[in-house]
């Protein structure tokens, strides 16, 4: 059954919460982080900063990156405090 869209909605009604997580946003990525391991030492500035909480984390380290949710939007590499070369960088879509 498809959901009625914002047209639809009775005046004062109100949408189901949550309702991001069924969209799958990553489509509309021109760019991906790309995680590095090696370099991160897991401040998690990265999750703390992700607007799509899109950053997986698992016993408090970095494991990399839900791509079905990750709208490329870059904050997570801008924010990452690694000296050099950053433990995640920004590469284009294929
Ligand atoms: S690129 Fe943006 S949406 Fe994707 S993981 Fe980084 S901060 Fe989150
Ligand atoms: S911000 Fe950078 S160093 Fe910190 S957890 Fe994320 S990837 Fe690792």
């Amino acid at each position: 059954m498809t959901k009625p869209g914002w047209k639809e909605l009775k005046l004062g009604d109100v949408l189901e919460a949550g309702t991001a997580a069924a969209f799958e946003t990553g489509d509309w990525r021109s760019e991906k982080p790309i995680f590095h391991k090696d370099r991160c030492i897991h401040c998690l500035q990265c999750w703390i900063h992700c607007p799509d909480t899109s950053v997986i984390v698992k016993n408090q380290k970095v494991e990399g990156f839900d791509y079905k949710h990750c709208k490329g939007c870059g904050i997570c590499a801008k924010v990452c405090p690694v000296k050099g070369e950053k433990a995640i960088t920004m590469e284009p879509e294929r």
